[in-house]
């Protein structure tokens, strides 16, 4: 494989392969401010995003390319840890940065992750293949990432630590989960949670033509912070950026309590109508997907 240094990457994928490329912005105001997140921090989460896109096609990573626009005055110290983060993320997986760009930023910081991975020919794990009957899975804890934007946006002095805040900070992108689920053939559709619960299990019913089911309190919420507490249901359902995986699993195939030392979860079943539920007891009022807003609230 060639990569930096020629005028185009060459990649070869695995016989019978196909290529998944996905593209993410992470911009500075809008996905991380420099006073709230380490430059470690902002290239991790940079690369999380593209990976966990692999991820939720049950697909493995081969190359990222990363193009960046900097203010000129940016210290060379805050790109240099940048790229370790975001280089130390790509080791652990495998992972080539293969190529890129860099321009100057007239406002803010600007980085765009392209991730080239590969799956199996027809074997990548789409939002369109819930039916009804399917039971409706989540991956490990929702609200964590959620949770620490919240407690920074009440105290915006504040710095939160990241162990305490693991998934906000340094969230791991769930790559061997996808591929084993992909592999056992046990997920009818897949989505990572990167813009909240309630947004992604409803592309996964626009895009199956199904509606679904949930019991709020099955939803695995996080616990986070110092004292450490479990996180409000409000943002285990509609908080954005865990990075968990939502899928759907067929009639008849049975799920472990782990994966890869990751807990599974179910929450509810996929349901013929056209929207999503969300039952506590016999009480159930309808799902609205309140999506990821960011900082801009
Ligand atoms: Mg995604």
């Amino acid at each position: 494989m060639a990569g930096i240094g020629d005028d185009c990457a060459v990649l070869r994928l695995p016989p019978n392969h196909e290529a998944l490329v996905t593209t993410d912005f992470t911009l500075e105001g809008i996905h991380f401010r420099r006073d709230w997140h380490s430059p470690e921090c902002v290239g991790h989460r940079c690369l999380t995003r593209g990976l966990s896109d692999i991820a939720a096609m049950g697909g493995e990573p081969v190359a990222a390319f990363l193009s960046l626009a900097l203010p000129r005055k940016l210290p060379q110290a805050w790109l240099n840890r940048f790229v370790d983060g975001l280089l130390n993320l790509a080791k652990r997986h495998g992972v080539t940065l293969a190529g890129g760009d860099t321009a100057e930023s007239p406002n803010g910081i600007l980085a765009d992750i392209v991730v080239l991975g590969s799956v199996p020919k027809g074997k990548a794990i789409l939002r369109s293949g819930a039916k009804p009957g399917d039971r409706i899975y989540v991956s490990g804890e929702l609200g964590g990432s959620a949770t620490a934007v919240k407690r920074m946006q009440e105290k915006p002095k504040r710095r939160l630590s990241a162990r305490d805040y693991r998934r906000h900070f340094f969230p791991e992108p769930r790559l061997e989960l996808g591929r084993i689920l992909r592999e056992r053939g046990l997920a009818s559709a897949m989505i990572d949670t990167s813009d909240g619960l309630s947004t992604d299990l409803d592309h996964i019913c626009k895009e199956s033509g199904v509606g679904a089911e949930i019991k709020a309190e099955l939803v695995p919420r996080a616990v986070v912070g110092r004292p450490a507490r479990q996180v409000e249901m409000r943002l285990a359902l509609h908080g954005g950026e865990d990075y968990e995986l939502l899928f759907t699993v067929p009639r008849g195939k049975r799920i472990p309590a782990q994966i890869a030392g990751i807990s599974l979860t179910q929450i509810g079943a996929i349901t013929r109508g056209k929207r999503v539920f969300s039952m506590s007891g016999d009480v159930g009022y309808e799902l609205q997907p309140k999506g990821w807003e960011h900082f801009t609230s």
